[in-house]
């Protein structure tokens, strides 16, 4: 029976029962993570908001942080603050929110430019937000996780990584990839042991630093918005850009039993791009 306020997502719930009785799975819970506990960094905006957003609808307990505490209103779950080039601050949330089943780490940042137009102080920035924050935060709550025996760790890294070289983003290029070796490096190590670790690789997605991007990136060029726009839309080949909530269903696969049998993979989602 439909519970109340919510919709089913499964048209044909009938086969899909059939399927998941199949696998052994039993009933079909509609809430895809019900009872689990999930920790989101940079979940005020964009992808993040989406996936927190799309966690808690499917019964997770989700702690949601993000660098600014304003961009959190309105998530009808816990929220804190957590800057995650902090260390004492990561480690010190993550080991307060208890064992987790979920970890989603989504904090990053774009440089704009070749090996040419970065400067040691812009590695420094880069590495320590996209790379060395989820060193961190899965080196907190691998532990606990280890201990129950169970944990799926989502990264978001981009299809600008070791999976394509774009143009112009040397750093974010690198830096994302840092992300790739360790999401495989820990689903390696852990694999025996019930822990899962996946990497998410999207191409342009429709988020607020994207727009604040073809804002800057025409200003610098000298283009109209519109140009730089079409110019992102064209990199990928089903014509249009992503949208959060797209990344957020494959993020809500990837933590949740069903994605059971998938770890130390990199899960691209980019309308084409890297085919
Ligand atoms: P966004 O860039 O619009 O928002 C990023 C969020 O990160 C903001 O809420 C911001 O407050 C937060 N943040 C910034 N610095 C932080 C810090 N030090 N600690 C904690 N939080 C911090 O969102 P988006 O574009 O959806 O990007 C989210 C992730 O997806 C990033 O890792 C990005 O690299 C990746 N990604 C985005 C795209 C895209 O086209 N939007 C494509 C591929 C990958």
């Amino acid at each position: 029976m439909e519970q109340p306020g919510r919709v089913s997502r499964l048209p044909e719930a009938d086969s899909w029962a059939a399927l998941s009785a199949g696998l052994g799975y039993g009933e079909v819970d509609m809430e895809r993570l019900a009872g689990k506990r999930a920790f989101l960094t940079a979940a005020g905006q964009g992808i993040g908001r989406a996936v927190a957003e799309l966690f808690i609808a499917e019964g997770a307990q989700v702690i949601a942080t993000d660098l600014r505490a304003d961009s959190l209103q309105g998530l009808a779950c816990q929220v804190a603050p957590l800057d995650v080039t902090d260390r004492e601050a990561v480690f010190g949330q993550i080991r307060a929110a208890g064992p987790l089943d979920i970890l989603f780490n989504c904090a990053g940042l774009v440089h704009h430019g070749t090996i040419l137009e970065c400067s040691d102080q812009d590695w420094e920035t880069s590495f320590a937000l996209n790379a060395r924050s989820m060193f961190w935060t899965m080196q907190a709550a691998l532990p606990a996780m280890l201990q129950r025996g169970r944990g799926s760790i989502v990264n978001v890294s981009s299809v600008a990584s070791s999976v394509k070289g774009v143009p112009q983003r040397f750093l974010y290029g690198a830096s994302k990839a840092a992300i790739i070796g360790m999401t495989k490096s820990v689903a390696a190590d852990f694999v025996g042991q019930g822990i899962r670790c996946n990497a998410i690789c999207p191409g342009t997605v429709d988020s607020p630093s994207w727009r604040g991007r073809v804002v800057s990136q025409a200003r610098q060029a000298g283009l109209e918005e519109e140009q730089v726009r079409q110019a992102f839309i064209q990199r990928q080949p089903i014509g249009r850009v992503g949208r959060p909530g797209e990344i957020a269903h494959l993020a809500l696969y990837l933590a949740s039993d069903e994605a059971a049998f998938t770890t130390g993979a990199v899960h691209l989602i980019d309308g084409g791009w890297s085919n």
